[in-house]
Protein backbone atom coordinates (compact mmCIF):
# COMPACT_ATOMS: atom_id res chain seq x y z
CA UNK A 1 0.00 0.00 0.00
CA UNK A 2 0.92 3.74 -0.44
CA UNK A 3 2.50 5.60 2.01
CA UNK A 4 0.56 8.44 0.76
CA UNK A 5 -2.67 9.41 2.60
CA UNK A 6 -5.84 7.30 1.02
CA UNK A 7 -8.43 8.87 -0.98
CA UNK A 8 -11.82 9.22 1.75
CA UNK A 9 -14.62 8.75 -0.36
CA UNK A 10 -18.26 7.17 0.64
CA UNK A 11 -17.90 4.83 -2.63
CA UNK A 12 -15.00 3.30 -4.05
CA UNK A 13 -16.38 1.93 -7.35
CA UNK A 14 -14.35 -0.44 -9.41
CA UNK A 15 -14.58 -0.38 -13.35
CA UNK A 16 -16.07 2.61 -15.50
CA UNK A 17 -18.40 0.68 -18.03
CA UNK A 18 -22.07 0.97 -17.93
CA UNK A 19 -22.49 0.05 -14.18
CA UNK A 20 -19.83 1.80 -13.08
CA UNK A 21 -20.43 5.26 -14.69
CA UNK A 22 -24.04 4.73 -13.54
CA UNK A 23 -23.19 3.40 -10.10
CA UNK A 24 -20.97 6.78 -9.26
CA UNK A 25 -23.90 9.06 -11.05
CA UNK A 26 -26.78 7.82 -8.78
CA UNK A 27 -24.53 7.84 -5.73
CA UNK A 28 -23.32 11.09 -6.09
CA UNK A 29 -26.86 12.21 -7.70
CA UNK A 30 -27.57 11.22 -3.55
CA UNK A 31 -24.51 13.89 -2.17
CA UNK A 32 -22.24 11.03 -2.00
CA UNK A 33 -18.64 11.09 -2.61
CA UNK A 34 -17.49 8.58 -5.08
CA UNK A 35 -13.88 7.53 -6.35
CA UNK A 36 -14.35 5.70 -9.85
CA UNK A 37 -11.42 3.61 -10.44
CA UNK A 38 -11.19 2.23 -14.12
CA UNK A 39 -7.90 0.25 -15.32
CA UNK A 40 -8.38 0.77 -19.01
CA UNK A 41 -9.52 3.34 -21.47
CA UNK A 42 -13.40 3.99 -22.13
CA UNK A 43 -12.91 2.23 -25.83
CA UNK A 44 -11.87 -0.97 -24.39
CA UNK A 45 -14.84 -1.55 -22.22
CA UNK A 46 -17.25 -4.16 -22.64
CA UNK A 47 -20.20 -1.64 -22.43
CA UNK A 48 -18.45 0.59 -25.10
CA UNK A 49 -19.04 -2.54 -27.53
CA UNK A 50 -22.72 -3.06 -27.13
CA UNK A 51 -24.56 -2.81 -30.42
CA UNK A 52 -27.90 -4.34 -29.93
CA UNK A 53 -29.33 -1.91 -26.98
CA UNK A 54 -30.98 -2.38 -23.75
CA UNK A 55 -34.13 -4.62 -22.88
CA UNK A 56 -37.10 -2.75 -21.52
CA UNK A 57 -40.76 -3.30 -21.81
CA UNK A 58 -42.07 -0.06 -23.23
CA UNK A 59 -44.38 -0.96 -26.13
CA UNK A 60 -47.94 -0.71 -25.79
CA UNK A 61 -48.68 -4.01 -26.10
CA UNK A 62 -45.82 -5.60 -23.90
CA UNK A 63 -45.68 -5.65 -20.01
CA UNK A 64 -43.04 -6.46 -17.65
CA UNK A 65 -44.61 -9.86 -17.17
CA UNK A 66 -44.18 -10.76 -20.75
CA UNK A 67 -40.34 -9.28 -20.57
CA UNK A 68 -40.23 -11.30 -17.47
CA UNK A 69 -41.38 -14.85 -18.85
CA UNK A 70 -38.86 -14.23 -22.05
CA UNK A 71 -36.11 -13.99 -19.37
CA UNK A 72 -36.82 -17.04 -17.72
CA UNK A 73 -38.08 -19.34 -20.64
CA UNK A 74 -34.36 -18.55 -22.33
CA UNK A 75 -32.83 -18.88 -19.15
CA UNK A 76 -33.33 -22.77 -19.04
CA UNK A 77 -34.83 -23.43 -15.68
CA UNK A 78 -32.15 -21.34 -13.46
CA UNK A 79 -33.51 -17.96 -13.62
CA UNK A 80 -33.96 -16.31 -10.02
CA UNK A 81 -37.83 -15.02 -10.14
CA UNK A 82 -37.21 -12.15 -8.13
CA UNK A 83 -34.34 -10.71 -10.16
CA UNK A 84 -36.22 -11.08 -13.29
CA UNK A 85 -39.01 -9.19 -11.74
CA UNK A 86 -36.89 -6.95 -10.28
CA UNK A 87 -35.30 -6.37 -13.73
CA UNK A 88 -38.24 -6.70 -15.42
CA UNK A 89 -40.35 -4.21 -13.15
CA UNK A 90 -37.39 -0.71 -13.26
CA UNK A 91 -36.14 -1.24 -16.87
CA UNK A 92 -38.38 0.97 -18.22
CA UNK A 93 -37.59 3.92 -15.57
CA UNK A 94 -33.79 3.53 -16.15
CA UNK A 95 -34.52 3.77 -19.86
CA UNK A 96 -36.33 7.28 -19.13
CA UNK A 97 -33.73 8.45 -16.72
CA UNK A 98 -31.03 7.50 -19.14
CA UNK A 99 -32.82 10.09 -21.39
CA UNK A 100 -33.18 12.73 -18.93
CA UNK A 101 -29.48 12.12 -18.83
CA UNK A 102 -28.98 13.12 -22.42
CA UNK A 103 -28.78 9.78 -24.21
CA UNK A 104 -30.43 10.06 -27.09
CA UNK A 105 -31.85 6.58 -27.89
CA UNK A 106 -33.75 6.19 -31.68
CA UNK A 107 -37.03 6.79 -32.40
CA UNK A 108 -39.59 6.40 -35.14
CA UNK A 109 -41.06 8.96 -37.57
CA UNK A 110 -43.91 9.98 -35.27
CA UNK A 111 -41.17 10.49 -32.30
CA UNK A 112 -41.71 7.39 -30.48
CA UNK A 113 -38.71 5.43 -29.00
CA UNK A 114 -38.07 2.50 -31.88
CA UNK A 115 -38.19 -1.00 -30.82
CA UNK A 116 -35.74 -3.47 -32.13
CA UNK A 117 -36.24 -7.53 -32.01
CA UNK A 118 -33.79 -9.81 -30.90
CA UNK A 119 -33.28 -13.46 -30.30
CA UNK A 120 -36.04 -14.81 -27.39
CA UNK A 121 -37.94 -12.16 -27.41
CA UNK A 122 -41.81 -12.63 -28.10
CA UNK A 123 -41.65 -9.12 -29.49
CA UNK A 124 -40.04 -6.16 -29.98
CA UNK A 125 -38.64 -4.57 -26.94
CA UNK A 126 -34.85 -3.47 -27.79
CA UNK A 127 -34.01 0.39 -27.82
CA UNK A 128 -30.84 1.68 -29.12
CA UNK A 129 -28.82 4.12 -30.13
CA UNK A 130 -26.90 4.66 -33.57
CA UNK A 131 -28.33 1.79 -34.63
CA UNK A 132 -25.54 -0.80 -33.45
CA UNK A 133 -23.68 2.10 -31.59
CA UNK A 134 -25.86 1.87 -28.64
CA UNK A 135 -22.82 0.83 -26.43
CA UNK A 136 -20.23 3.50 -27.22
CA UNK A 137 -23.40 6.39 -27.26
CA UNK A 138 -24.24 5.37 -23.86
CA UNK A 139 -21.25 5.35 -22.21
CA UNK A 140 -19.40 8.25 -23.56
CA UNK A 141 -22.35 10.65 -22.62
CA UNK A 142 -22.04 8.76 -18.56
CA UNK A 143 -18.67 9.67 -18.81
CA UNK A 144 -18.62 12.99 -19.76
CA UNK A 145 -21.50 13.79 -17.17
CA UNK A 146 -19.16 11.76 -14.71
CA UNK A 147 -15.84 13.57 -15.50
CA UNK A 148 -18.05 16.95 -15.14
CA UNK A 149 -19.55 15.80 -11.45
CA UNK A 150 -17.33 17.67 -8.49
CA UNK A 151 -18.38 14.70 -6.25
CA UNK A 152 -16.77 11.91 -8.65
CA UNK A 153 -12.91 11.79 -8.39
CA UNK A 154 -12.13 9.77 -11.49
CA UNK A 155 -8.96 7.39 -10.78
CA UNK A 156 -7.93 6.72 -14.76
CA UNK A 157 -5.24 3.83 -15.76
CA UNK A 158 -6.18 2.39 -12.10
CA UNK A 159 -6.08 -1.37 -11.59
CA UNK A 160 -7.53 -2.74 -8.38
CA UNK A 161 -5.31 -5.48 -7.33
CA UNK A 162 -6.79 -5.31 -3.14
CA UNK A 163 -9.56 -5.44 -1.12
CA UNK A 164 -9.36 -3.49 2.01
CA UNK A 165 -11.04 -6.05 4.80
CA UNK A 166 -11.24 -5.06 8.64
CA UNK A 167 -13.26 -6.84 10.81
CA UNK A 168 -15.18 -8.90 8.31
CA UNK A 169 -16.10 -5.46 6.80
CA UNK A 170 -14.64 -3.93 3.60
CA UNK A 171 -13.73 -0.68 3.79
CA UNK A 172 -11.53 -0.02 0.53
CA UNK A 173 -9.30 -0.90 -1.99
CA UNK A 174 -5.49 -0.11 -3.63
CA UNK A 175 -4.75 -0.03 -6.32
CA UNK A 176 -1.27 -1.21 -8.40
CA UNK A 177 0.19 2.12 -8.61
CA UNK A 178 -0.21 2.61 -4.78
CA UNK A 179 -2.82 4.41 -4.55
CA UNK A 180 -5.69 3.50 -1.88
CA UNK A 181 -9.39 4.52 -1.06
CA UNK A 182 -10.92 4.56 2.07
CA UNK A 183 -15.15 4.03 1.54
CA UNK A 184 -18.12 2.97 3.20
CA UNK A 185 -18.44 0.70 0.32
CA UNK A 186 -16.90 -0.53 -2.55
CA UNK A 187 -18.79 -1.82 -5.69
CA UNK A 188 -17.09 -3.88 -7.83
CA UNK A 189 -18.09 -2.99 -11.59
CA UNK A 190 -15.23 -4.80 -13.23
CA UNK A 191 -16.74 -6.13 -16.01
CA UNK A 192 -16.91 -10.00 -16.94
CA UNK A 193 -14.37 -13.04 -17.91
CA UNK A 194 -15.22 -14.18 -21.68
CA UNK A 195 -11.67 -12.76 -22.91
CA UNK A 196 -10.28 -15.73 -20.79
CA UNK A 197 -11.52 -18.28 -23.73
CA UNK A 198 -9.01 -17.95 -27.10
CA UNK A 199 -12.02 -17.45 -29.42
CA UNK A 200 -14.05 -14.25 -27.69
CA UNK A 201 -16.38 -10.87 -28.54
CA UNK A 202 -14.57 -9.34 -25.65
CA UNK A 203 -12.02 -6.54 -24.74
CA UNK A 204 -9.06 -7.95 -23.61
CA UNK A 205 -9.66 -7.01 -20.09
CA UNK A 206 -12.31 -9.15 -19.45
CA UNK A 207 -10.93 -11.57 -17.29
CA UNK A 208 -13.01 -11.72 -14.72
CA UNK A 209 -10.46 -9.70 -12.11
CA UNK A 210 -13.52 -8.24 -10.00
CA UNK A 211 -14.65 -12.15 -9.72
CA UNK A 212 -11.16 -12.82 -8.17
CA UNK A 213 -10.57 -9.58 -6.05
CA UNK A 214 -14.19 -10.76 -4.60
CA UNK A 215 -13.07 -14.19 -3.86
CA UNK A 216 -9.78 -13.32 -2.32
CA UNK A 217 -11.60 -11.37 0.30
CA UNK A 218 -13.77 -14.12 1.52
CA UNK A 219 -17.21 -13.74 -0.64
CA UNK A 220 -18.96 -16.45 -2.42
CA UNK A 221 -18.92 -16.96 -6.35
CA UNK A 222 -21.82 -18.46 -8.15
CA UNK A 223 -22.68 -20.19 -12.10
CA UNK A 224 -19.07 -20.04 -13.14
CA UNK A 225 -19.51 -22.49 -15.68
CA UNK A 226 -22.28 -20.37 -17.45
CA UNK A 227 -20.30 -19.14 -19.72
CA UNK A 228 -22.64 -17.80 -23.03
CA UNK A 229 -21.56 -17.95 -26.69
CA UNK A 230 -22.95 -15.68 -29.32
CA UNK A 231 -23.33 -17.21 -32.37
CA UNK A 232 -22.42 -14.66 -34.55
CA UNK A 233 -19.03 -13.74 -34.07
CA UNK A 234 -16.91 -12.73 -37.57
CA UNK A 235 -14.29 -15.51 -38.52
CA UNK A 236 -11.06 -15.77 -40.78
CA UNK A 237 -10.98 -12.34 -41.48
CA UNK A 238 -8.02 -10.22 -41.24
CA UNK A 239 -7.83 -7.43 -38.45
CA UNK A 240 -12.11 -7.97 -37.18
CA UNK A 241 -11.77 -11.66 -35.72
CA UNK A 242 -14.24 -11.92 -33.33
CA UNK A 243 -16.06 -8.97 -34.06
CA UNK A 244 -19.91 -9.81 -33.00
CA UNK A 245 -22.60 -8.85 -35.50
CA UNK A 246 -25.39 -8.06 -33.51
CA UNK A 247 -28.40 -10.02 -33.46
CA UNK A 248 -30.80 -7.54 -34.00
CA UNK A 249 -29.69 -7.69 -37.82
CA UNK A 250 -30.80 -11.08 -37.40
CA UNK A 251 -34.05 -9.44 -35.78
CA UNK A 252 -34.07 -7.17 -39.15
CA UNK A 253 -34.37 -10.72 -41.23
CA UNK A 254 -30.86 -11.29 -41.62
CA UNK A 255 -30.65 -15.46 -42.41
CA UNK A 256 -28.05 -17.91 -41.47
CA UNK A 257 -27.13 -20.45 -44.39
CA UNK A 258 -24.87 -23.81 -44.47
CA UNK A 259 -22.10 -23.88 -47.42
CA UNK A 260 -25.06 -25.24 -49.51
CA UNK A 261 -27.23 -21.45 -49.17
CA UNK A 262 -30.19 -23.47 -46.89
CA UNK A 263 -31.03 -22.21 -43.70
CA UNK A 264 -30.44 -24.40 -40.56
CA UNK A 265 -31.89 -23.10 -37.86
CA UNK A 266 -34.57 -20.69 -36.53
CA UNK A 267 -32.07 -17.62 -36.58
CA UNK A 268 -34.19 -15.74 -33.44
CA UNK A 269 -34.29 -18.27 -31.13
CA UNK A 270 -31.99 -18.27 -27.68
CA UNK A 271 -28.87 -17.73 -28.00
CA UNK A 272 -27.59 -21.10 -26.52
CA UNK A 273 -30.12 -22.89 -29.51
CA UNK A 274 -28.55 -21.24 -32.02
CA UNK A 275 -24.47 -21.32 -31.09
CA UNK A 276 -25.06 -25.10 -30.86
CA UNK A 277 -26.97 -25.81 -33.99
CA UNK A 278 -23.83 -23.27 -35.87
CA UNK A 279 -21.69 -25.88 -33.52
CA UNK A 280 -23.04 -28.89 -35.03
CA UNK A 281 -22.97 -28.23 -38.31
CA UNK A 282 -19.16 -27.04 -38.21
CA UNK A 283 -18.39 -30.53 -36.85
CA UNK A 284 -20.54 -32.19 -39.11
CA UNK A 285 -19.16 -30.58 -42.03
CA UNK A 286 -15.82 -29.66 -40.97
CA UNK A 287 -16.18 -25.83 -42.09
CA UNK A 288 -14.90 -23.41 -40.21
CA UNK A 289 -17.71 -21.14 -40.33
CA UNK A 290 -21.62 -20.46 -41.47
CA UNK A 291 -22.85 -17.60 -43.53
CA UNK A 292 -24.66 -14.71 -42.29
CA UNK A 293 -26.76 -13.20 -45.32
CA UNK A 294 -27.68 -9.74 -44.61
CA UNK A 295 -28.20 -8.14 -47.86
CA UNK A 296 -31.55 -7.85 -46.91
CA UNK A 297 -31.27 -5.48 -44.62
CA UNK A 298 -31.19 -2.01 -45.13
CA UNK A 299 -27.58 -0.92 -43.68
CA UNK A 300 -28.27 2.25 -43.01
CA UNK A 301 -29.66 0.91 -39.95
CA UNK A 302 -26.36 -0.83 -38.69
CA UNK A 303 -23.70 1.81 -39.66
CA UNK A 304 -20.64 0.50 -37.43
CA UNK A 305 -21.07 -2.95 -38.20
CA UNK A 306 -21.58 -2.02 -41.76
CA UNK A 307 -18.49 0.22 -41.60
CA UNK A 308 -16.67 -2.10 -39.57
CA UNK A 309 -16.71 -4.83 -42.63
CA UNK A 310 -16.32 -2.93 -45.20
CA UNK A 311 -12.95 -1.78 -44.18
CA UNK A 312 -11.69 -5.09 -43.66
CA UNK A 313 -13.10 -5.80 -47.48
CA UNK A 314 -16.59 -6.77 -46.84
CA UNK A 315 -19.50 -5.43 -48.39
CA UNK A 316 -22.81 -6.69 -46.82
CA UNK A 317 -24.73 -5.56 -49.29
CA UNK A 318 -23.62 -7.62 -51.86
CA UNK A 319 -21.35 -10.81 -49.81
CA UNK A 320 -22.04 -13.12 -47.13
CA UNK A 321 -20.14 -12.90 -44.03
CA UNK A 322 -18.45 -15.74 -42.29
CA UNK A 323 -19.40 -16.39 -38.72
CA UNK A 324 -18.92 -18.48 -35.54
CA UNK A 325 -19.80 -19.18 -31.94
CA UNK A 326 -17.36 -16.91 -30.05
CA UNK A 327 -17.08 -16.51 -25.88
CA UNK A 328 -19.67 -13.39 -25.10
CA UNK A 329 -21.02 -13.12 -21.71
CA UNK A 330 -20.64 -15.01 -18.52
CA UNK A 331 -23.38 -15.01 -16.55
CA UNK A 332 -21.86 -16.46 -13.46
CA UNK A 333 -19.99 -14.02 -10.88
CA UNK A 334 -19.95 -12.55 -7.34
CA UNK A 335 -23.28 -13.92 -5.95
CA UNK A 336 -25.68 -10.84 -5.09
CA UNK A 337 -28.97 -10.40 -3.42
CA UNK A 338 -31.53 -7.91 -4.92
CA UNK A 339 -29.80 -4.73 -3.64
CA UNK A 340 -26.59 -5.69 -5.35
CA UNK A 341 -25.06 -7.17 -1.78
CA UNK A 342 -22.34 -9.59 -1.62
CA UNK A 343 -22.07 -11.80 1.52
CA UNK A 344 -18.93 -9.52 2.55
CA UNK A 345 -20.65 -6.77 4.56
CA UNK A 346 -19.90 -3.18 1.87
CA UNK A 347 -18.62 -4.74 -0.66
CA UNK A 348 -21.03 -4.57 -3.58
CA UNK A 349 -21.32 -6.11 -7.03
CA UNK A 350 -23.22 -5.00 -10.40
CA UNK A 351 -23.36 -5.76 -14.08
CA UNK A 352 -21.52 -8.27 -15.61
CA UNK A 353 -18.97 -8.95 -12.22
CA UNK A 354 -22.03 -9.65 -10.35
CA UNK A 355 -24.26 -12.93 -10.47
CA UNK A 356 -28.20 -12.03 -9.18
CA UNK A 357 -28.81 -15.25 -10.53
CA UNK A 358 -31.26 -13.28 -13.32
CA UNK A 359 -29.44 -14.83 -16.78
CA UNK A 360 -29.76 -18.05 -15.29
CA UNK A 361 -28.46 -20.70 -17.99
CA UNK A 362 -28.42 -18.54 -20.57
CA UNK A 363 -28.81 -14.82 -21.06
CA UNK A 364 -31.80 -12.88 -22.84
CA UNK A 365 -30.18 -10.76 -25.14
CA UNK A 366 -30.23 -7.06 -23.88
CA UNK A 367 -30.85 -7.45 -20.84
CA UNK A 368 -27.28 -7.09 -19.26
CA UNK A 369 -26.91 -3.23 -20.29
CA UNK A 370 -30.64 -3.29 -18.56
CA UNK A 371 -28.84 -4.87 -15.72
CA UNK A 372 -26.13 -2.57 -15.54
CA UNK A 373 -28.57 0.20 -14.68
CA UNK A 374 -31.29 -1.34 -12.48
CA UNK A 375 -28.98 -2.90 -10.23
CA UNK A 376 -26.29 0.21 -10.80
CA UNK A 377 -29.30 2.71 -9.25
CA UNK A 378 -30.06 0.00 -6.61
CA UNK A 379 -26.65 -0.83 -5.33
CA UNK A 380 -25.65 3.22 -5.58
CA UNK A 381 -28.84 3.81 -2.94
CA UNK A 382 -27.69 0.58 -0.63
CA UNK A 383 -24.49 1.29 -0.54
CA UNK A 384 -23.91 4.95 0.77
CA UNK A 385 -26.81 3.85 3.35
CA UNK A 386 -23.92 1.55 4.67
CA UNK A 387 -22.30 2.11 8.25
CA UNK A 388 -18.60 3.82 8.56
CA UNK A 389 -16.41 0.87 8.66
CA UNK A 390 -13.93 0.54 11.65
CA UNK A 391 -11.02 2.80 11.85
CA UNK A 392 -7.85 1.55 12.30
CA UNK A 393 -5.24 -0.34 9.99
CA UNK A 394 -7.26 -2.52 7.74
CA UNK A 395 -5.84 -5.98 7.18
CA UNK A 396 -4.48 -5.95 3.44
CA UNK A 397 -5.62 -8.58 1.27
CA UNK A 398 -3.52 -10.93 -0.57
CA UNK A 399 -2.53 -9.18 -3.94
CA UNK A 400 -4.43 -10.27 -7.11
CA UNK A 401 -2.14 -10.99 -10.26
CA UNK A 402 -3.98 -10.76 -13.12
CA UNK A 403 -1.63 -12.78 -15.37
CA UNK A 404 -3.60 -15.03 -18.33
CA UNK A 405 -1.24 -16.94 -20.99
CA UNK A 406 -2.11 -18.11 -23.64
CA UNK A 407 -2.53 -21.32 -22.78
CA UNK A 408 -5.14 -20.80 -20.05
CA UNK A 409 -7.19 -19.28 -22.84
CA UNK A 410 -6.57 -21.99 -25.39
CA UNK A 411 -7.41 -24.36 -22.63
CA UNK A 412 -10.77 -22.87 -21.43
CA UNK A 413 -11.66 -22.68 -25.32
CA UNK A 414 -10.50 -26.63 -25.56
CA UNK A 415 -12.27 -27.75 -22.28
CA UNK A 416 -14.82 -25.11 -21.11
CA UNK A 417 -16.44 -24.31 -24.47
CA UNK A 418 -19.55 -24.88 -26.21
CA UNK A 419 -19.20 -28.88 -25.54
CA UNK A 420 -17.58 -30.29 -22.49
CA UNK A 421 -16.40 -33.55 -20.76
CA UNK A 422 -15.00 -34.66 -17.66
CA UNK A 423 -11.49 -35.33 -18.94
CA UNK A 424 -11.60 -31.86 -20.29
CA UNK A 425 -12.71 -30.10 -17.39
CA UNK A 426 -10.57 -31.98 -15.25
CA UNK A 427 -7.60 -31.28 -17.08
CA UNK A 428 -8.40 -27.59 -16.77
CA UNK A 429 -8.02 -28.17 -12.43
CA UNK A 430 -4.24 -27.46 -13.02
CA UNK A 431 -4.76 -24.31 -14.49
CA UNK A 432 -2.27 -21.78 -13.35
CA UNK A 433 -4.94 -18.79 -13.45
CA UNK A 434 -7.49 -19.01 -10.25
CA UNK A 435 -10.57 -18.59 -12.15
CA UNK A 436 -10.18 -21.54 -14.67
CA UNK A 437 -9.48 -24.02 -11.90
CA UNK A 438 -13.10 -22.42 -10.42
CA UNK A 439 -14.64 -22.31 -13.62
CA UNK A 440 -14.01 -26.00 -14.22
CA UNK A 441 -14.83 -27.10 -10.33
CA UNK A 442 -18.53 -25.87 -11.13
CA UNK A 443 -18.64 -26.97 -14.62
CA UNK A 444 -17.58 -30.97 -13.35
CA UNK A 445 -20.12 -29.90 -10.45
CA UNK A 446 -22.96 -29.45 -12.65
CA UNK A 447 -23.49 -33.10 -14.30
CA UNK A 448 -26.62 -32.06 -16.51
CA UNK A 449 -27.14 -29.89 -19.94
CA UNK A 450 -28.44 -26.77 -19.25
CA UNK A 451 -28.49 -23.60 -21.84
CA UNK A 452 -24.67 -22.72 -22.26
CA UNK A 453 -23.32 -25.34 -20.45
CA UNK A 454 -23.45 -28.56 -22.34
CA UNK A 455 -21.46 -31.77 -20.93
CA UNK A 456 -21.29 -34.40 -23.56
CA UNK A 457 -21.34 -37.14 -21.09
CA UNK A 458 -24.38 -35.85 -18.90
CA UNK A 459 -26.39 -34.70 -22.40
CA UNK A 460 -29.46 -34.33 -20.30
CA UNK A 461 -31.05 -31.68 -17.85
CA UNK A 462 -31.19 -33.17 -14.51
CA UNK A 463 -34.88 -31.42 -13.42
CA UNK A 464 -33.40 -32.02 -10.05
CA UNK A 465 -31.23 -28.70 -10.50
CA UNK A 466 -33.82 -26.57 -11.47
CA UNK A 467 -33.52 -23.48 -9.55
CA UNK A 468 -29.88 -24.96 -8.49
CA UNK A 469 -26.78 -22.61 -8.15
CA UNK A 470 -23.76 -23.25 -8.54
CA UNK A 471 -21.78 -21.59 -5.61
CA UNK A 472 -17.70 -21.28 -4.55
CA UNK A 473 -16.96 -20.58 -1.61
CA UNK A 474 -14.12 -18.28 -0.06
CA UNK A 475 -11.99 -21.62 0.25
CA UNK A 476 -13.07 -22.57 -3.23
CA UNK A 477 -15.85 -25.22 -2.59
CA UNK A 478 -17.95 -25.67 -4.80
CA UNK A 479 -22.04 -26.70 -3.85
CA UNK A 480 -25.69 -25.90 -4.61
CA UNK A 481 -28.41 -23.26 -3.73
CA UNK A 482 -31.71 -22.66 -4.02
CA UNK A 483 -32.58 -19.17 -5.36
CA UNK A 484 -35.81 -18.02 -5.86
C1 LIG B 1 -19.30 -6.85 -28.52
C2 LIG B 1 -20.32 -6.85 -27.43
C3 LIG B 1 -21.63 -6.48 -27.72
C4 LIG B 1 -22.59 -6.48 -26.69
N1 LIG B 1 -23.86 -6.03 -26.97
C5 LIG B 1 -24.76 -5.94 -25.94
C6 LIG B 1 -26.05 -5.38 -26.16
O1 LIG B 1 -26.36 -4.93 -27.23
N2 LIG B 1 -26.91 -5.33 -25.12
C7 LIG B 1 -26.59 -5.80 -23.87
O2 LIG B 1 -27.42 -5.74 -22.96
N3 LIG B 1 -25.37 -6.32 -23.65
C8 LIG B 1 -24.46 -6.40 -24.65
N4 LIG B 1 -23.21 -6.92 -24.39
C9 LIG B 1 -22.87 -7.27 -23.01
C10 LIG B 1 -22.69 -5.98 -22.22
O3 LIG B 1 -22.07 -5.03 -23.04
C11 LIG B 1 -21.86 -6.19 -20.97
O4 LIG B 1 -22.36 -7.26 -20.22
C12 LIG B 1 -21.91 -4.94 -20.10
O5 LIG B 1 -21.60 -3.81 -20.86
C13 LIG B 1 -20.95 -5.08 -18.94
O6 LIG B 1 -20.85 -3.82 -18.33
P1 LIG B 1 -19.96 -3.65 -17.03
O7 LIG B 1 -20.10 -2.24 -16.63
O8 LIG B 1 -20.34 -4.72 -16.08
O9 LIG B 1 -18.48 -4.00 -17.52
P2 LIG B 1 -17.54 -3.32 -18.63
O10 LIG B 1 -18.30 -2.44 -19.54
O11 LIG B 1 -16.73 -4.41 -19.24
O12 LIG B 1 -16.57 -2.41 -17.79
C14 LIG B 1 -15.62 -2.99 -16.93
C15 LIG B 1 -14.76 -1.89 -16.34
O13 LIG B 1 -13.99 -2.43 -15.27
C16 LIG B 1 -12.65 -1.99 -15.38
N5 LIG B 1 -11.82 -2.93 -14.64
C17 LIG B 1 -11.72 -4.28 -14.77
N6 LIG B 1 -10.90 -4.77 -13.83
C18 LIG B 1 -10.49 -3.72 -13.08
C19 LIG B 1 -9.63 -3.57 -11.95
N7 LIG B 1 -9.05 -4.64 -11.36
N8 LIG B 1 -9.40 -2.32 -11.46
C20 LIG B 1 -10.00 -1.23 -12.02
N9 LIG B 1 -10.83 -1.33 -13.08
C21 LIG B 1 -11.06 -2.54 -13.58
C22 LIG B 1 -12.42 -1.89 -16.87
O14 LIG B 1 -11.32 -1.06 -17.14
C23 LIG B 1 -13.76 -1.27 -17.29
O15 LIG B 1 -13.73 0.13 -17.05
C24 LIG B 1 -22.24 -6.91 -25.39
C25 LIG B 1 -20.92 -7.28 -25.12
C26 LIG B 1 -19.97 -7.24 -26.13
C27 LIG B 1 -18.55 -7.64 -25.79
Amino acid sequence: MSAASPIEAELAVVGAGAAGLYAALCAAADGARVALISATTLAQTASYWAQGGLAAALAGDDSPQRHRADTERAGRGLVRGSAAEVLCAEAPARVRDLERLGVNFDVDRGGALSLGLEGGHSLRRVVHSGGSATGRRVVRQLSALAAQEPLIEVLEQARADTLLVADGRCVGLACEDGRAVRARAVVICAGGAAALWARTTNPPGSLGSGMLLAHHAGAQLADLEFLQFHPTAVIGVPGREGFLVTEAIRGEGAVLLDANGERFVEELAPRDEVSRAIDELLDRTGARSVSLDMRSVDPALFPNVVGALAEAGIDVTRELIPVAPAAHFMMGGITTDLHARSTVPGLYAVGESACTGLHGANRLASNSLSECFVFGARAARAAVAEPVGPSGAPATEVKLAVDVSAATRTALWQHAGLRRTRTGLEALLDDPYPLARLIAACALARGESRGAHVREDHPQTDARLDAMHTIVDPDGGVGFERWD
